[in-house]
């Protein structure tokens, strides 16, 4: 039974049309690439999978919740206990350390700033950046900050990591550092991943690759 998937989705802006039929279905534990043109309709495809966005017509689901069906605020609950979402840049908020960035999804769920502190500490740790924990964004590299956002990505254990072109804004060496830290945890802990790029070589580390253009999906890559 698949984890996540849409069925006949369309979805406009306005006169713009980004997706025009699409049906998709994620397995439990896959890493999913979606690639296509700028402007084919990826990240609003990955918006409706993860309850973002949601379709004008067709369906979009979670597991056995149709979470088309549901309004904003069910959807933002769901959202947070079970998703986990990494952008391309300039997600870390800018005057908070490291740790307390990573930190900061456990405050909002309820747990002590101690229970927080210390699992933080944990995924830093196991990424490779404790010596980084009390650095601000601003005083770590691209593939530090990215890494840092996949620690925070991951501290609540999500069932699905959603990731909008993870590594659009690093260079290829720091671009493989992430692409191998997200697809290693991930396989270890079973969390499926989606992810958008148009990068090839990012997209090799997905078990499949699915491409849109024009708002369709034009088959698989491989
Ligand atoms: P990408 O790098 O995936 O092409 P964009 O820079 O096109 O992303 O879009 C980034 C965000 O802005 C997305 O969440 C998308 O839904 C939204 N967006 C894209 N195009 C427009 C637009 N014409 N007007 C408003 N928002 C847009
Ligand atoms: P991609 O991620 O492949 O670049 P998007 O899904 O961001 O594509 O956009 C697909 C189409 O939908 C584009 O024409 C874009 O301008 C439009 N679009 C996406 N999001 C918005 C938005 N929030 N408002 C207006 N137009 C949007």
């Amino acid at each position: 039974r698949p984890v996540l998937a849409v069925r006949d989705v369309h979805r406009s802006f306005g006169m713009d049309t980004a997706l025009r039929g699409v049906d998709l279905e994620v397995q439990p534990g896959e890493i999913l690439a979606i690639m296509g043109p700028s402007g084919s309709g990826k990240s609003t495809l990955l918006h409706i999978l993860a309850g973002v966005l949601t379709p004008d017509s067709g369906s979009a689901h979670y597991g056995s919740t149709v979470t088309s069906d549901l309004g904003e605020a069910a959807r933002a609950k769901l959202r947070l206990s079970e998703f986990g979402f990494i952008f391309q840049f300039g997600q870390l908020l800018p005057d908070l350390s490291a740790v307390d960035n990573v930190s900061l999804p456990l405050l909002i769920a309820g747990q002590s700033r101690e229970v927080a502190v210390r699992q933080a500490r944990r995924w830093l740790e196991r990424l490779g950046l404790a010596e980084h924990a009390e650095k601000l964004p601003s005083e770590l590299s691209g593939g530090q900050a990215q890494r840092v956002a996949i620690a925070r990505a991951l501290v609540t254990a999500p069932k699905v990591i959603f990731a909008d072109e993870p590594t659009g804004a690093l260079d290829s060496l720091s671009a493989e550092q992430v692409m191998l830290t997200l697809t290693e945890l991930s396989r270890a802990s079973g969390t499926t991943v989606v992810l958008v790029t148009h990068d090839a070589r990012t997209a090799a580390y997905a078990d499949r690759e699915v491409v849109v253009r024009d708002g369709r999906l034009s088959g698989s890559a491989r």
